[in-house]
This record gives C-alpha cells, structure tokens and sequence, in this order.
C-alpha cells in the first residue's frame, strides 16, 4: 500500500494523474491492496459433485430399479389434496427390507410431512438396528408420475444427513421421473457444508 502511495504521489507530483481522477479509483482496488499488505489469504473455492443420470429406469440395476418402483407404488399412497403433488420414498435397508412413505398433507400446512421423512421415521421407528443403504424418491402431478425427478427439500435433506450421521455411512439417493433418473452417491453432496453432530462436538 505505501508504494502504491508513493507512485500516485510521484505521478500526481507531474500532473500525469489528476487527484480527481483518483476518486475513480474503485474501492474494491484499494481493498484488494489493503488485504495484500494485510497478508491476508482471500480465496474463491468451488463445491461440485457427480451423479449418474439415466434416461430410461430400465438401464438402471435391478436392485435400484426395484427400489424406484417401490418410491412410484408408494406415491400412490400419498395424501395430498392440498398440492395435488404426491411422492413416494421407498429406503433400502441392509437386510433387504424396503420402507416406504409418502408425503401425508395437512391443512394445517406445516403439520403436513414429507415422503422422504415419512419413509426414514418409519425405519428408525420399527428396524433401528437394520441401517438404510439406499433411498428411491418418485412423485406424481395429479395421476401422472413427473417427467422431472423431484429433488428433498431443505428439511429432508437434513433429516437424511441427520439419519447418514447415525448410521455412520452413506445412503445412495435415486431421483426418479419419467424422463431422467439421477443417483447421488449420498446426502452430502445434496447438503454441503451441513450442519450436524460435529457442529455439537458429539
Ligand atoms: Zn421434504
């Protein structure tokens, strides 16, 4: 910064740089100077991630395609008079056993709860023991599966980081519509920079 100082004096000294023309001068120049002088670290970072995606669930393994149909099936199940938008989850567990649930409306809105919160409340509440490996989300508009794959909300998405951190391992996510169909190696590239258990030092 004091030999940036020193040049526009020199400069200005001559009449090449008008003190005016200084105020022209973004602040954010200056900033960036100052944290130089400063030796203060700034730095851009990038979060990406990779899933596979699939065209046509066909192309899917079968276990993975099983586990989608049992998502559609239990879409069927949902009640939601309010959105007329129905999901189905369908979790895979390390047995073998697959628990569904669907999103189950209020008009109380906020009492209303999620397929995939449904499916994950419903294993941990009858097979604690048996942990989730793998979970298929599917929904419906009206009596048509969607051509996009739906995609958690913020609350899901947290619940199954929550459900991730208790199991102490990752459960793959398979996105279905009837157009593509994404699988996501775990909940943490979904919810990145998530806050949980190590956020309580526990
Ligand atoms: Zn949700």
């Amino acid at each position: 910064m004091f030999f940036v100082t020193k040049i526009l004096k020199y400069y200005t000294k001559r009449g090449i740089v008008q003190t005016r023309s200084l105020l022209l001068i973004p602040v954010p120049f200056f900033s960036y100077l100052y944290a130089l002088n400063l030796n203060i670290m700034i730095k851009t970072e990038n979060i990406s991630f990779s899933y596979t995606e699939y065209d046509k669930i066909e192309d899917l393994n079968s276990v993975d395609l099983e586990l989608v149909m049992a998502a559609r099936e239990a879409a069927m199940n949902a009640y939601a008079p309010y959105s007329k938008f129905k999901v189905g989850a369908a979790v895979k567990l390390t047995s073998g056993a697959v628990i569904r649930g669907a999103n189950v409306e209020n008009a109380a809105f906020p009492s209303g709860i999620c397929a995939e919160r449904s499916a994950l409340s419903s294993s941990v509440s009858n097979h604690s023991n048996d942990k989730p490996i793998a979970m298929a989300i599917a929904s419906m508009r009206g009596d048509e599966y969607t051509d996009d794959p739906p995609s958690p909300c913020g609350n899901c998405r947290q619940v199954i980081a929550e459900e991730e951190s208790r199991i102490n391992g990752k459960i793959k996510i398979i996105l279905s519509g009837k157009n593509k169909t994404m699988v996501i190696d775990g909940i943490g590239d979904l919810l990145p920079l998530q806050f949980n258990r190590k956020n309580l030092n526990i």
